[in-house]
């Protein structure tokens, strides 16, 4: 058979990726893999979403400007609506950003290691990605990120703050440093900001290439895909002419609306999983064998003296699912738990020290 002629119809760019690996559902398990909140809706909550989405025209298309979700965030943001892209996940609004602003021999940049979307999307269009390494204990080399910025001339940087999977942060002091030295877009990643309590929000009105990305998977809402994007309306108009339409589903529209109208069970969800959090971290720094590093996001990222691979295992074979890193460079027997409810946690905790022994 002729597969090889079929695969050269594919650019040599993709040829070259790796496919993002997320896990099929498991629910035999306890998964603390994909840093998705525990917490499921509450009855009080399903009942709403059951008479909201029970009001759903499916044989009409989706409102294509969102005009509903979109006043409902702009509001709770205190941003112009206009102000506003809507994703399908911020995956989607990545994709689009790039898609828009980048072409060949543009160079986009993010200390490393960071959310693997950035690089895999940016080399699916052809674009160079140049990861810069974080210094010690995943700490961010700011003179190092400077020299680089100002050596490639990035078109875009990405800044995932909280960042996934290290869970440091970023001053603001540093990412105004940052925006002062980028000759392009300085894309700041907030989808753990809850976590850390806080947001480059109020930059924006002052830095008009700044851009603020964020999402509702990381905050109990992983199911509905909707991310969104907040930048300068002169931005935001020409992303829309690029986003394709409908990219929102009705369904996803409507249980949004609704749901974000109940910021007091988004916002307790999120502080249960900070008390958990330094609960968790607790145990983790107390376990010989274990180095867990500072996070302000819902997971935690810790080495293990054993080999990673086998403390993966060890800890799966009793039930529980944690995402193995060991494979991404620098992250070499590492591995990150998300923060789940208190029973999963006790559960995880002593996986772990079991896993150790
Ligand atoms: C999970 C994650 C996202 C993706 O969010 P979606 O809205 O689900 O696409 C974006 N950025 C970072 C840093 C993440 O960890």
């Amino acid at each position: 058979m002729k597969t090889p002629r079929l695969l050269d119809l594919v650019k040599p760019e993709v040829l070259s990726l790796t496919a993002y690996r997320a896990e099929e559902p498991r629910p035999d398990l306890i998964k603390l893999d994909a840093n998705e909140s525990p917490f499921p809706l509450p009855e009080e909550l399903r009942r709403e979403l059951r008479h909201a989405l029970d009001q759903v025209a499916v044989h009409r298309y989706p409102d294509p400007k969102e005009d509903r979700l979109r006043s409902v965030l702009a509001a709770q943001l205190q941003v112009a609506p206009g102000a506003l892209v809507l994703g399908n996940g911020s995956d989607e609004l990545i994709q689009l950003l790039l898609l828009a602003t980048s072409g060949p021999g543009t160079t986009i940049l993010a200390p490393v290691p960071t959310f693997s979307m950035y690089e895999l999307i940016a080399r699916a269009q052809g674009l160079r990605f140049e990861g810069v390494p974080l210094g010690s204990r995943f700490k961010l080399d700011l003179p190092r990120l400077i020299e680089t910025i100002e050596r490639r001339d990035p078109k875009v940087i990405f800044l995932a703050t909280p960042n996934n999977p290290t869970g440091g942060v970023l001053s603001e002091a540093e990412i105004c440093k940052i925006l002062a030295v980028a000759p392009g877009l300085v894309v700041v990643d907030e989808a753990y900001g809850p976590y850390a309590g806080r947001t480059m929000l109020p930059h924006l009105v002052d830095q008009e290439r700044l851009v603020i990305l964020s999402s509702l998977s990381k905050i109990g809402l992983a199911g509905l895909r909707i991310g969104y994007l907040v930048a300068h309306p002169a931005l935001t108009a020409e992303l829309e002419k690029v986003r394709l339409p409908f990219n929102l589903n009705a369904f996803s529209q409507a249980a949004a609306a609704v749901l974000l109208n109940h910021q007091e069970w988004i916002d307790a969800g999120v502080r249960e999983v900070v008390r958990e959090r330094a609960r968790v971290m607790n145990h983790l720094v107390a376990l010989p064998g274990v180095e867990a590093f500072p996070s302000a996001a819902n997971f935690i990222l810790f080495r293990t003296t054993p080999p990673g691979n086998d403390v993966f295992e060890a800890v799966l074979g009793q039930g529980v699912l944690v995402r193995n890193l060991g494979s991404v460079p620098g992250l070499q027997n590492c591995l990150r738990v998300t923060v789940g409810t208190k029973a999963e946690n006790d559960r995880f905790l002593d996986a772990l020290t079991k896993a150790l022994r």
